[in-house]
C-alpha cells in the first residue's frame, strides 16, 4: 500500500513516525530493506517557514521531518537536534549578528550548509532533500511541496509604530518572525503565500499523489503548515482528483492545539477553533473540499456535510499510540 501524506514539521513528523510504526516499520530508521527514503510512504511537506539566516537556506519542517523520522531530533526542544551545542551562535551573539528569535545549532548548521551550497549550485530542493535523506534515512520519500520559493508573510499592524494608537500600518513579518518572535501574539489579518502564484509541485509531489493508495493529511497546522501546500498550484487539484481515499486528521484536541498557535491561525482567518471548524475548513472532496473522512479526538462531536467522521484517541505519545491513528484512518476508508 502506498500512503502520501501532507505534512508541516514536529505535528507531521510524529504522525509520519505512527506511519511507519503501522507499516511495521522502525520509526526512526530506514524503511524496508534498509531503504533510506522508501517510496511506499511519502510525505509531502511545507516550505513556506523557510527562511534564509546568514546566507543559509533553513527548511525547518523538512529538517524536523528528516530529524524526527532517522531518531536524531531533539524532541524535547521539539526543534533542532539533540545533543546540540551552540558555539556558533553564541560567536555570532557576541558579533551583536544574531537573529535572536532563531537560534541556529551547530550541528543543524552543516544541514544548512550543505543545503545552501546545492541549492547554490544548481539543485532543486528536491534533490537537495533526497541527498540529506541519503545521510539520515528516514525511512520515507520527503518532498518539498515545490522546488520554488514560497514564504508565508503574516500581516500584522506594524508593531514597531509609535504614532497615535489603531493607526499603525500594516506590514508583512515573514512568518518565522510572527512565530518565534511575537509568538504569535500580534493579532494576523492575513496570511500570505509569497511565490505561491507561480509555484510549481516539487518532482514527484504529483505521481507520489495520484499513485497513492490512501491520503493522509497530518494533524498539522491547517492554515501555516497544510494551507501553504494547497496554495501551491495544482497540488489540491491532484488531490480532488486521486483515486484514494483522502483522510484528515484534527490537530485539536478538545477544541485547542497541543503545541502552536495553531488556535491564533485560525481565528485569524475566521475558522472556529474546534475540530468541526477544521473539518469544515477542509471540506468534502464531493464538495470541491479536500477530505473524504475527518478523525476527531475521542468523545468530541463534528458535524461536516460530505465527510465520514472517526473518533480515536489523537495524542500522539509514541509511534504504537499514533499508528492506532493510522488505522482509525484506514478504517473510516472502509
Ligand atoms: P510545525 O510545522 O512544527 O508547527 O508542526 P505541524 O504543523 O506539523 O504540527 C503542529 C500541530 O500539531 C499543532 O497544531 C498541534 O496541535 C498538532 N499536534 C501536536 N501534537 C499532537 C498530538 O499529539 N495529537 C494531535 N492530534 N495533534 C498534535
Ligand atoms: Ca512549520
Amino acid at each position: 500500500m502506498k500512503i502520501t501524506v501532507l505534512t508541516g514539521g514536529v505535528g507531521g513528523a510524529k504522525f509520519l513516525l505512527g506511519v511507519k510504526a503501522f507499516l511495521g516499520w522502525d520509526p526512526t530508521g530506514p524503511g524496508p530493506d534498509g531503504d533510506p527514503g522508501a517510496d511506499q510512504v511519502t510525505a509531502i511537506v511545507n516550505i513556506g517557514d523557510d527562511i534564509r539566516l546568514h546566507g543559509l537556506q533553513v527548511c525547518p519542517d523538512l529538517d524536523s521531518c528528516l530529524y524526527t523520522l532517522s531518531g536524531v531530533a531533539d524532541t524535547e526542544r521539539g526543534w533542532g537536534r539533540k545533543d546540540e551545542t551552540w558555539t556558533a551562535a553564541a560567536e555570532l551573539a557576541a558579533y551583536g549578528a544574531e537573529a535572536p528569535w532563531f537560534a541556529l545549532g551547530d550541528k543543524d548548521i552543516a544541514t544548512h550548509l550543505v543545503r545552501t551550497r546545492m541549492l547554490d549550485a544548481g539543485y532543486p530542493l528536491s534533490a537537495v532533500t533526497a541527498a540529506l535523506a541519503a545521510k539520515w534515512r528516514p525511512g520515507v520519500t520527503l518532498l518539498p511541496m515545490s522546488d520554488e520559493r514560497v514564504e508565508t508573510h503574516v500581516v500584522v499592524a506594524d508593531p514597531t509604530w509609535t504614532g497615535p494608537a489603531g493607526e499603525a500600518p500594516d506590514v508583512a513579518l515573514h512568518f518565522q518572525e510572527w512565530w518565534t518572535r511575537y509568538r504569535a501574539s500580534l493579532p494576523a489579518k492575513a496570511f500570505l503565500t509569497i511565490g505561491s502564484d507561480e509555484a510549481r509541485p516539487a518532482n514527484g509531489v504529483l505521481e507520489a499523489i495520484a499513485e497513492a493508495d490512501l491520503i493522509l493529511v497530518a494533524p498539522s497546522n491547517p492554515v501555516v503548515s497544510i494551507g501553504p501546500i494547497l496554495a501551491v498550484p495544482g497540488i489540491k487539484e491532484a488531490v480532488v482528483a486521486a483515486k484514494a481515499p483522502v483522510v484528515g486528521v484534527s490537530p485539536l484536541i478538545a477544541g485547542k492545539p497541543l503545541r502552536g498557535h495553531a488556535d491564533a491561525c485560525l481565528q485569524a482567518i475566521g475558522v472556529e477553533v474546534s475540530a468541526q471548524g477544521v473539518g469544515r475548513h477542509y471540506g468534502a472532496r464531493s464538495d470541491g473540499g479536500l477530505i473524504d473522512a475527518f478523525l476527531v479526538a475521542e468523545g468530541e462531536n463534528a458535524d461536516v456535510p460530505g465527510v465520514r467522521i472517526g473518533e480515536a484517541p489523537l495524542l500522539m505519545t509514541d509511534p504504537s499510540a499514533t499508528a492506532k491513528m493510522v488505522h482509525a484512518c484506514l478504517e473510516l476508508t472502509r
